[in-house]
């Protein structure tokens, strides 16, 4: 793994897991919010963000919605933030995948 980040305490055996399994994070790391835990080892993750519009020379607030693995031995739940990093394509929507619990809903 090319970036380092905080092993979990608990173990697992998925494979698509970046610490107990075979999958390689490169590329962008974001943090934010899960939105949805609901399905099987996936989350959504919502992040708030703000893009600079250079003709008001002001801000305006976007969001966005990132779906990714939430590997067992991480388990996020609704709420919580986290932290997610970019990776191979895992299915037709998930190319990232959670790192890290910031912060317990
Ligand atoms: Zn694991």
């Amino acid at each position: 793994m090319s970036l380092v980040f905080k092993k979990p305490k608990k173990t697992c055996n998925d494979r698509n897991c970046p610490f107990h399994g075979d999958l390689p994070v490169r590329g962008r790391v974001f943090e934010g919010v899960v939105a949805s835990a609901k399905m099987d080892k996936t989350v959504i993750v919502k992040r708030d963000y703000l893009h600079y519009v250079p003709k008001f020379k002001r801000y305006e607030r976007r969001r966005s919605r990132i779906p990714a693995h939430n590997p067992p031995c991480i388990n996020a739940k609704e709420g919580d933030t986290v932290r997610i990093a970019e990776c191979r394509p895992i299915s037709k929507t998930v190319s990232f995948v959670v790192v890290e619990k910031l912060e317990e809903a």
